[in-house]
């Protein structure tokens, strides 16, 4: 199958000019869909609020079959300081195109466009459907991949996130991601007969810890894990000799794929009743949630996937279950809809001087175009 690689650097240069910083999506929603107008396809703009699109283009075969989706995602981090170029300006050394979003993941959106416009042309007629999806505030709450899972289904997705599958594995699982509160209410008395009281802060500082000498959890799949305490709030916003009444604090804690909302709440449970307390302390989850998921190696994507990669790298793709959060999160883990999270090359993401590596765009392309033709051809 062949990709137009000069056309698809075009279009990645395009997509890293139009800033699209997380929030800001909606220029480039609307370039993205005149680009798949251009290229035959009739896509449609989603709106998720405000100035803020998922880009959803379906492409269906003439016969009934299995649905693919490709998805990525459309928004990028703020600027950090430190470039050595205009970020918003792609720029060319070597192999290496710099610029946000170059490696996250704008390359994967052009890739994904790309490896689909291959597929296409190469076959005239095919079985079942492939959706394409751009979705925005991945690296947010991800709002557009939870209303893109309400609007659409499918039988599997490949996410084109930066995971080339040769040094760093493609993820076909990983945890999930809860954020606990904590509110331990005591009981106010003059702060100079501090006994007449219950301090909120030195209750609260006992949970925690404990929380902080827990040892990491040894997962075979997902490697150590250990709860965080992110942020504390406690006593009095203007000075007062008062002993503290309440202090809230939030734990951040990643999740196994079979661990409930009910255990992790029983799990917070079990050491605050470990310490010896006098106040009284409410537990509840606050957003941003995310499900943990595993699929199987055996799974039809996966074996898609293996396939498409030999066929065009003549070696096995390493894949891999990560403690780490992606809209895979969302589409698997909430949408039951089995991923692969494989994507081209790069480096110095979420940081200055981001760059994709173009050898590796094109490879991807050629790669989701060869998983679409398996996973289809397979159903
Ligand atoms: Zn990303």
């Amino acid at each position: 199958m062949c990709v137009d690689v000069e056309d698809m650097i075009k279009e990645l240069k395009a997509l890293i000019e139009i800033p699209s910083i997380v929030g800001e999506e909606g220029e480039l929603a609307k370039y993205l869909a005149e680009v798949l107008k251009n290229y035959g396809f009739t896509p449609e703009l989603h709106r998720v609020e405000g100035d803020r699109y998922n880009v959803i283009c379906r492409v269906r075969g003439d016969r009934p079959g299995r649905t693919l989706l490709l998805n990525g995602h459309l928004d990028t981090v703020p600027v950090a300081s430190g470039w050595r170029t205009n970020p918003f300006k792609p720029k060319i050394e070597g192999d290496r195109l710099y610029g946000l979003g170059a490696c996250d993941m704008k390359s994967g959106l052009v890739a994904l466009l790309f490896g689909l416009k291959a597929f296409v042309d190469t076959f005239e007629d095919f079985a079942g459907e492939v959706i394409y999806s751009a979705v925005v505030d991945e690296e947010g709450f991800s709002k557009g991949a939870k209303a893109l899972i309400r609007e659409i289904n499918a039988d599997a997705a490949i996410i084109g996130e930066p995971y080339f599958a040769i040094e760093r594995p493609a993820v076909i699982g990983a945890t999930g991601k809860l954020l606990l509160e904590v509110k331990v209410v005591g009981k106010a008395a003059h702060a100079f007969r501090p006994w007449l009281g219950i301090n909120a802060i030195e209750e609260a500082s006992k949970i925690i810890s404990k929380i902080a000498d827990l040892e990491p959890i040894i997962d075979s799949r997902f490697g150590k894990i250990k709860p965080a305490v992110l942020k504390i709030e406690g006593g009095y916003e203007r000075y007062n000799v008062t002993v503290p009444e309440e202090c809230v604090f939030q734990v951040n804690r990643l999740t196994l794929p079979e661990e409930t909302e009910e255990k992790v709440i029983s799990w917070i449970k079990g050491i605050i009743e470990s310490v010896d307390l006098k106040s009284k302390v409410e537990v509840k989850i606050r957003p941003p949630l995310y499900k943990g998921y595993v699929v199987k190696k055996d799974d039809p994507i996966v074996l898609a996937f293996r396939r498409a990669f030999i066929e065009e790298m003549n070696v096995a793709p390493k894949l891999s279950y990560y403690a780490n959060i992606t809209d895979a999160n969302v589409i698997t883990g909430e949408g039951g809809i089995p991923s692969i999270v494989f994507g081209p090359r790069g480096g110095n993401t979420h940081m200055a001087n981001e760059y994709v590596e173009l050898k590796t765009v094109e490879k991807a392309a050629k790669i989701y175009a060869l998983t679409i033709k398996e996973f289809l051809a397979l159903g």
